[in-house]
């Protein structure tokens, strides 16, 4: 196992951020790491990488204990922090140099040559990084993260805050990335998962809510469905609505208001808004309750 989180607990204060987290990444997978903002992921991935503390728990990197042996385990670790605290100030090269140097690395000259290349920041490699685009200083993030050649990459939120053009660019480079390393990278949007990972962990509120592949995460989501309440201003004929396209199901209805569930992506909104000028009916009211992540999560759990 390249990553074994078991019994994992943080506690902030008052708030236990995460709750006997116990978990396994097998080497060479790329597993992303899904979760609402606040759930957990963040802190996780502080603790896997040695760089926060533990209330409780251990996790093994490659099978070295993080707490005991955190130098050993850094060295076999490339990590790439949320909103990656680069030196805006540095040049690429001379940032690349410097964190080649925290490494000790022998070849350090040649591995910047070949971390530069290898990100796409050949052009820019002259710039100060505090000139460069934000897809560009998540290169360097990622070349700083790579330098030392680990075996296992921990990307916090590695595409937030990218234009649709870079998270392309830096998911292909991750997918790239991946073919050789274990990858671990948390993100809160389930297209960049699909895109590029094997396996899919989620956590909400602190505790591990699924884990299992891509695929079969893929097929729960896809048959979730959500509810419209819709309030009409005479009674609409039941029968018809329950035919229309993207409905599942009638739930309830009461005089004008119709409680319906529709399965799939498709928005059911303009369906019905179309079915009633067709029967020169009017929508009062309609409202889509969605159902959020975590309620999947719950379901998927369940
Ligand atoms: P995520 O990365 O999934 O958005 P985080 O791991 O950053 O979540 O945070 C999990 C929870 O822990 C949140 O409720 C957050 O407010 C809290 N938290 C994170 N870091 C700290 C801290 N240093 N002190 C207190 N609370 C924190
Ligand atoms: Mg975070």
């Amino acid at each position: 196992m390249a990553i074994s989180v078991k019994n994992i607990s943080k506690i902030y204060g008052k708030q236990k951020a995460l709750d006997n987290v116990s978990f396994e990444i097998r080497t060479g997978d790329v597993v992303g790491f899904l979760g609402p903002n606040g759930a957990g992921k963040s802190t996780m991935m502080k603790i896997i990488t040695g760089f926060i503390p533990q209330s409780s728990g251990e996790v093994y990197v490659n099978g070295n204990n993080v707490t005991e042996k955190s130098l050993l385990v850094r060295r076999e670790i490339g990590y790439l922090p949320e909103n990656n605290p680069l030196y805006l100030d540095m040049y690429v090269k001379e940032y690349l140099k410097f964190v080649a140097g925290l490494y000790d690395l022998e070849n350090a000259k040649a591995r910047v040559e070949e971390m530069i290349k290898k990100t796409g920041l050949t052009v820019e490699q002259h710039k100060k990084i505090g000139a460069l685009s934000k897809g560009y200083r998540q290169r360097v993030g990622l070349a700083q993260a790579l330098i030392h050649d680990p075996k296992v990459l921990i990307l916090d939120e590695p595409t937030s805050g990218l234009d649709p053009n870079q998270i392309v660019e830096i998911r292909n480079l991750i997918s790239e990335i991946g073919k050789e390393k274990t990858v671990m990278l948390s993100t809160h949007i389930m297209q960049e998962v699909e895109a590029i990972c094997d396996k899919i962990i989620i956590i909400n509120k602190g505790m591990i809510v699924a884990d299992d592949t891509t695929k079969h995460i893929q097929e729960s989501l896809s048959a979730a469905e959500q509810q419209v309440t819709v309030e009409f201003d005479s009674m609409p004929d039941i029968n018809e609505i329950k035919k229309l396209p993207g409905v599942s199901k009638i739930i309830s209805h009461k005089e004008n208001t119709v409680v319906l569930e529709s399965k799939g992506d498709a928005d059911i909104r303009p369906i019905i808004f179309n079915y009633a000028v067709e029967k020169k009916l009017t929508v009062l009211s309609l409202q889509k309750q969605e159902k959020s992540l975590e309620k999947v999560f719950q379901e998927l759990t369940k």
